[in-house]
């Protein structure tokens, strides 16, 4: 299970002063930000780019999530974007020619009640309709699967059963940051971090520059990827977007030695465990339920599931926690991203993704890039339209998984 141990070179990217001026600029470099940039250059040709961050690469949701990645959505739109991603994340490692990381070890979602496994068993089928990989176990075979999971029938909340999808799993999130970021750079996008857009220059309903900490940049088109502060970001060209940031947080133990073969995911008792390539089991939350900024999530909340989620790994109770943190996440109300144009020209929409955007970077990225560079949604990407909030057309994932990692 243990990966190869990777040096980060002391120098993956230039440090470009920002420039007068670009065709494309990018606000945000977490995952979604550098992959569209990546792609807008590789796919598109568009190289005079810059992706603007605030802090420093990947210092947002992308370097603080659980990494769990996987194609299992109910919905066909869903699955649409969230398979294309999985395809592209089974060669980005080859692609970016970086160590990202990426292993299949699948994720089991685990059904708690007779409506978890009405609702699991319709979600298998429907993914298979899809031609995503999808299974239904028994207790049985959740325990093959997983030797370490409780599945006896004593506790809060029983193991019923479980959807398994094998090609789901994790990848290094910090590396696949990286890998992006390098791969952009060495196609010509400048990467410029340290640099806060702080408004929106609009003249006659179209965008046409960023004010930042570090001067006025003009953009041909402006691509937002801000994720937690993306409202606060399109609020500068007066745009309010059905968006509410939450805390969300995560911890890891202490080292262990490899105990946990697989993903585990549970949406009843809100909490998912894999064990980082490192040997730290990575144990995520719900998210809090107030709205906030503040990097940081309430500890009575992340104590409950940690509660729950000893029932049912008793093996856990003697492992220490090594660390906490939290990111702030973007959630709409149908709990699906919005990905696409915006009322005002050339600037464009990417957020939303909540509590699951991680594995759809490199997904996400194709697509968004595609968006931009053509100035219409791609099909993947055109179901998560703004507009879907005033004629009704949901893609209403929330009660399936979309809340999930
Ligand atoms: C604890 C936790 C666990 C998660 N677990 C999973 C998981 O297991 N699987 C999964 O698929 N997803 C998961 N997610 C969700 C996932 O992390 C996000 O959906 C995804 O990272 C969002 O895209 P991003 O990487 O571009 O965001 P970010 O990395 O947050 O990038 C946005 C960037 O925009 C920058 N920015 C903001 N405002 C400005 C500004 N005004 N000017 C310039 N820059 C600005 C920020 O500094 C930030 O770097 C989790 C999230 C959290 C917090």
């Amino acid at each position: 299970m243990a990966g190869p141990v990777v040096v980060h070179p002391e120098r993956l990217w230039r440090n470009p002063e920002p420039a007068a001026a670009y065709d494309v600029i990018v606000v945000g470099g977490g995952g979604h930000g550098l992959a569209t940039a990546y792609y807008l250059a590789k796919n598109h040709g568009i190289t005079n780019v810059a992706v603007l961050e605030k802090g420093w690469l990947a210092g947002g949701n992308m370097a603080r999530n659980t990494t769990i990645i996987r194609s299992n959505y109910l919905w066909d739109e869903s699955a649409g974007i969230y398979e294309h991603s999985l395809k592209l994340w089974e060669g980005l490692e080859q692609e970016l020619d970086y160590p990202i990381l990426f292993s299949q070890r699948g994720v089991l979602n685990l059904a708690h009640s007779l409506q978890d496994v009405r609702d699991s068993v319709r979600r298998v089928h429907a993914n298979r309709l899809n031609g995503i990989d999808a299974e239904w176990l028994d207790p049985q075979q959740v325990r093959e699967v997983c030797p370490i999971i409780n599945i006896s029938p004593d506790v809060r909340y029983p193991v019923h059963g479980a959807t398994y999808q094998p090609r789901a799993g994790i990848a290094k999130h910090d590396h696949v940051a990286w890998a992006y970021a390098r791969a952009a750079d060495a196609l010509g996008v400048d990467l410029i971090q340290d640099c806060e857009v702080t408004g929106l220059q609009v003249s006659g309903g179209r965008v046409t520059g960023v004010h930042t900490t570090r001067g006025t940049i003009g953009a041909g088109r402006v691509a937002l990827s801000a994720a937690g502060h993306t409202s606060v970001v399109a609020r500068m060209a007066g745009i309010d977007l059905p968006l509410q940031s939450h805390p969300l947080q995560a911890l890891v133990s202490e080292l262990l030695e490899p105990v946990h073969p697989t993903v585990v995911m549970s949406n009843a008792v809100h909490v998912y465990v894999s064990q980082a390539h490192k040997g730290e089991l990575v144990m995520g939350a719900g998210i809090d339920t107030w709205n906030g900024y503040g990097q940081r999530g309430a500890f009575h909340i992340i104590e409950r599931q940690m509660a729950a989620a000893l029932e049912l790994f008793p093996f856990f109770a003697r492992a220490h926690v090594l660390r906490t943190w939290g990111g702030i996440v973007d959630v709409t109300p149908d709990a699906s991203p919005i990905v696409g144009l915006s009322p005002v020209d050339g600037l464009f929409l990417n957020c939303g993704w909540g509590t699951g955007g991680f594995k759809a970077t490199p997904g996400v990225g194709w697509c968004y890039a595609h968006t931009v560079a053509h100035g219409e949604p791609h099909p993947l990407n055109a179901p998560f339209s703004l507009e879907r909030f005033v004629t009704g057309a949901l893609v209403d994932e929330h009660g399936a998984a979309a809340v999930a990692h």
